[in-house]
């Protein structure tokens, strides 16, 4: 239809009001073809005063027209006026908790063009939250990656929101280290270490392609032993400049869909580079920590630690001691069985030595042949146990150069932190104390001096350089 203004309704009153005018001026004619007499139908005045009734009939026609068809498509452009808020609001904030598919939606209320234009409105803005939904995960791992550098934070945190913005249940982030596929990160998976034995990883790993691994509803996929049965497991290889790096698995107890796959691909790429970095940074923070000849803390890095927990102890009055021992005659070791044979035995004592403490010991190379155990949460009598434990174990292992058996033992001093202390250095030298008492009653001893007096306690023999040992 031609149009004559630029708003429709105006066009609409004009179209009815001129088409109601036009029909009335005919009105006589098809009354007078209708056999009504001409002198009744065709009088002069009738034309004007039909044309004028039907143009009066097109306005009212267009008055109904209107009450019916405007307040809907008023109705429609307030609600999307609404959505249109809420939907600036959430992109302004970050947050489209406010905007769901209720809240960020118009009523369609009509089975026709308003209904489908309602319709349209909606799917617009379901599209749109879609996009922007992913590409806020997106940019939240992106930031995630570029914001840590340490393995484990990485791992643990990209995991958490991988879980969140895929819906999957559980997942895991497997890396080579030191030769060893090792499980750094894992949520809802009760055994991530059988992951590192599992075929698919082992694949994933191999081809850096991704494994799809659909699992039939009653077989438990392998090393996924969760609380729940996963319909769908995803391996995928992580790699750095064509150099596999680790596996990311990730289960769901649905399908993955578009979005997950395109979220996990976008992660995949971020995740090479993230992973090379901290892989890094941590060997870094290996080699500045670590003495490279026994692999335990070295002295720099040890003290450092022994600040920390001596303030965690003084702080939150809680127990803390430590060891400090010291290999007998050393120099004779040396001279005996040559320099290399000796370095051999600082390797095995600190071998032996550590499979005697917990976990949370912190264990250091204090100085040649001289080490440092800061035990936090130890107290006088666990910290004399250990003491003798370790002095045993030294006594107990058959030291060998290939050719002979090196008698090695140790000579250990202990000491707990106590209230009266201002400092680690305070504590520490109550061992080197103890130390010294230990080596001058006789050496392969362990002595305490926290009670006031030296606390010897007994070991089979005092110890004095033999035969080849013996001094000069
Ligand atoms: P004591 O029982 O009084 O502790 O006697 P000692 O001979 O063990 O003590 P001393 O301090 O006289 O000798 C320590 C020796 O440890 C001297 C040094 O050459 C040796 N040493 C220090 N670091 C290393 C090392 O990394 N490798 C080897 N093979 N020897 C080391
Ligand atoms: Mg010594
Ligand atoms: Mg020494």
């Amino acid at each position: 239809m031609p149009r004559f203004t630029n708003q429709i309704f105006k066009d609409l009153a004009i179209w009815m009001i001129v088409s109601g005018a036009a029909l009335g001026l005919l009105a006589p004619l098809f009354l007078f073809l209708l056999s009504i007499p001409a002198e009744y139908c065709l009088r002069w005045w009738n034309f004007p005063i039909s044309g004028l009734i039907g143009a009066v009939l097109g306005g009212f026609g267009f008055q109904i027209t209107q009450r019916v068809v405007r307040p809907e498509l008023r109705d429609l452009v307030q609600s999307m006026r609404v959505v249109e808020g809420a939907f600036r609001e959430a992109t302004f904030t970050g947050n489209w908790s406010g905007c769901d598919e209720g809240t960020c939606s118009v009523e369609v209320r009509s089975d026709d063009e308003i209904g489908e234009t309602a319709q349209a409105f909606n799917e617009l803005v379901a599209e749109l939250i879609r996009v922007q939904t992913l590409e806020h995960a997106s940019s939240e791992l992106s930031e995630a990656l570029s914001s840590k550098l340490d393995l484990e934070e990485l791992a643990d945190h990209a995991i958490e929101l991988l879980i969140h913005h895929t819906d999957a249940v559980a997942g895991s982030l497997l890396v080579e280290k030191d030769g060893a596929l090792i499980a750094v990160a894992n949520h809802g998976l009760s055994d991530p270490g059988r992951l590192t034995r599992s075929d698919h990883v082992r694949r994933a790993m191999k081809t850096n392609e991704v494994q799809f691994v659909r699992v039939n509803p009653d077989v438990m996929i392998e090393g996924v032993v969760a609380d729940f049965k996963p319909s769908q497991v995803l391996v995928f290889p992580i790699a750095f400049e064509h150099h596999t790096l680790g596996a990311l698995v990730l289960a769901s107890d649905k399908l993955f869909g578009k979005d997950a796959m395109w979220l996990l691909r976008i992660f995949q790429q971020g995740m090479g580079l993230a992973l090379n970095n901290a892989l890094t940074h941590d060997r870094l923070q290996q080699i500045a920590s670590r003495d490279p000849l026994t692999s335990l803390y070295n002295r720099r890095f040890g003290m450092e630690r022994l600040k920390v927990e001596f303030e965690q102890a003084a702080q939150h009055h809680v127990p803390m001691a430590v060891i400090m021992f010291d290999i007998d005659f050393f120099k004779k070791i040396n001279d005996t069985y040559g320099h290399l044979a000796g370095d051999q035995v600082l390797v095995e004592v600190a071998a032996v030595s550590r499979k005697v403490l917990r976990d949370s010991d912190v264990f250091i190379r204090y100085g040649g042949e001289e080490f440092l155990v800061v035990m936090p949460g130890a107290s006088a009598e666990v910290v004399d146990r250990v003491g003798e434990r370790l002095r045993a174990a030294i006594e107990g292992y058959s030291f060998t150069d290939g050719h002979s058996i090196i008698p090695v033992t140790v000579s250990v001093g202990v000491a707990e932190y106590s209230v009266t202390m201002k400092m680690s250095d305070d504590l520490l030298r109550r061992a080197d104390d103890a130390l010294y008492a230990a080596k001058g009653n006789g050496r392969n001893k362990v002595v305490s001096l926290s009670r006031g007096c030296p606390v010897v306690t007994e070991s089979p023999h005092e110890v004095v350089p033999q035969g080849d040992l013996a001094p000069a």
